[in-house]
Order: C-alpha cells, then structure tokens, then sequence
C-alpha cells in the first residue's frame, strides 16, 4: 500500500535540543579512513530469489514517495519516538533534523556533516533490502564495521535508480558481494558493533551500541559516493540548515536527505504488518 507524504524539509535551528554528553559520548564516527575498496572475500547469499514486479515511477524532486519500498528492519528503531528503548534514547532520535548525532546535516568533527539517518538497533539485527536491486560495493566502513552500497529498482527522479548506502553492519555476517542481485525484503546483513582499539562506543551509555548508518542518493550522477570534499552549494538535494559555509558531507553530490524515505517505508511495513 503506497503513502504519499511530502518532502519535510528542515525546521528551523531553534529545535536543535541542547544535550549533555560524557567525554566517550562525544566520540562517535571518525572521520572515514577506507571506502569503496571492494574485497576479494567470497560470501554466501542465503535468501532465494523472489520475482517482483516493480513500476518504475515518474517522479521529480519533491514529489512524493511511493512504490513499495520496505523498512531495511523488521523491528522499530529503539531511538524512534515511538519506541525508545528508554529514556536515554530521546537524545538520538533519528527523526529530528540536525538535532543530534543520529540526524541528517549534523555536525561531525570539524567541518564535516551527517550524511545519514542512524536507525539504533542492538548488534545482530538482521538488515533487509529495501527493495530489489544490484549490489554496487562491499567494504570496510567507520570502527570495525562495513557497508554494503545496492542500486535499487526504484526511481525517485526519473530515470535514475535510487542507491542506498547500508552502512556499519557487521563485516562478519555480510550475505551479499558486489555484483549479486537482491530481493525487495531479501536479508543482507546484520548491524554490527561499533569499535576501535578494543573499546566500543557507548551511545547512550552503557549499551554497546549498533547502528545502521544509511545514505541515499538519487543517482543523477556517477563516481564513487565518497569523493572527499564537496561545497554545499554543489549539492543537488542535501541542505544543512544549521551549517551553511565551511562544511561538507564529504559525499556524492546527489546524497538526499533519506528521513522522508523512512517514514513512507516504515508506515508501508506497518501496512503490510512487518512491523506491529
Ligand atoms: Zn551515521
């Protein structure tokens, strides 16, 4: 069942939520060390194929989401509103906009913006396709974990497949390679756990946290989705409200901010009762 909801562009700074965090809260994703490096390690693709029949959309920019796209969980996201594991939580709800760590255009280190929405889940939950695809690339990501780039068959400019960017799953229970084909809901992996040097990363404190760190670009242009530094003012989508000069996402120039990506596929997993 397709919902149609509009683009929710940002709100305005003063909803950014003032937060106190402990000197290990603040270490959260480094800067990123290796990308796009596709590895050599061979791996198993357990999900049998499913033939979906998939209607291309015509759509522009703002138009609404539609199709069938699937939430890459079956569970809820513990820092969505609605079902924060607890308290704690509320600090990194990834619906917000550039509001907290787990939110689009929020600054990391320096100079250098989110370009995902962190859905907060404990280490080991599975991971699936949002819809079908072809996988682009699988290798190493942020702390130990890795990420699994899919082009997918759904369109949100037309003529162009939109690609999402799975990042930090564990690099352990990774079930696609570069080049496999995937189902619409096929599992792809597994979120992993953030660590360096023997420690982990404890957001909120105490949980060994896992995450999943997803992109999405509209696939109007080429090249590797991390070419470095790209200005804001190149960006064909991805605004940052808060930070105007100065700053990058370090990403693809047609990144796009994926909350309203989430939110159609989050009520289309209810609606199919994926998610109760
Ligand atoms: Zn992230």
């Amino acid at each position: 069942m397709a919902t149609y909801r509009n683009i929710n562009r940002f709100s305005n700074a003063s909803s950014r939520r003032a937060m106190s965090f402990t000197s290990q809260q603040l270490v959260l994703e480094p800067e990123l060390i290796i990308e796009d490096n596709y590895t050599s390690q061979s791996f198993n693709y357990l999900e049998p194929e499913m033939i979906i029949e998939h209607t291309a959309q015509q759509s522009i920019l703002d138009s609404p989401i539609v199709g069938d796209l699937l939430f890459p969980f079956k569970t809820m996201p513990l820092n969505h509103p609605d079902s924060l594991k607890n308290s704690s939580y509320a600090s990194y709800d990834y619906t917000k906009n550039e509001a907290n760590a787990a939110t689009f255009a929020y600054r990391r280190g320096s100079n250098r913006l989110h370009a995902a929405r962190d859905l907060y889940y404990d280490v080991g939950e599975p991971i699936y396709a949002i819809t079908s695809g072809k996988v682009l690339n699988v290798s190493a990501f942020y702390w130990d974990t890795w990420v699994i780039d899919i082009e997918h068959d759904y369109e949100h400019i037309s003529g162009h497949k939109i690609i999402v960017r799975y990042g930090e799953v564990n690099k352990n229970n990774i079930l696609v390679k570069k080049g496999d084909k995937v189902a619409r809901g096929a599992k792809i992996g597994e979120v992993g756990l953030l660590t360096k040097d023997g420690k982990y990363i404890k957001q909120p404190s105490p949980d060994k946290r896992g995450m999943l760190h997803m992109e999405i670009y509209t696939g109007e242009v080429t090249g590797t989705l991390s070419p470095g530094w790209v200005d804001l003012d190149d960006m064909l989508h991805a605004k940052a409200v808060t930070y105007k000069t100065g700053r990058s996402f370090r990403r693809r120039k047609d990144l796009i901010d994926p909350l309203p990506f989430l939110k159609t596929m989050l009520n289309n997993s209810k609606a199919s009762r994926i998610i109760t």
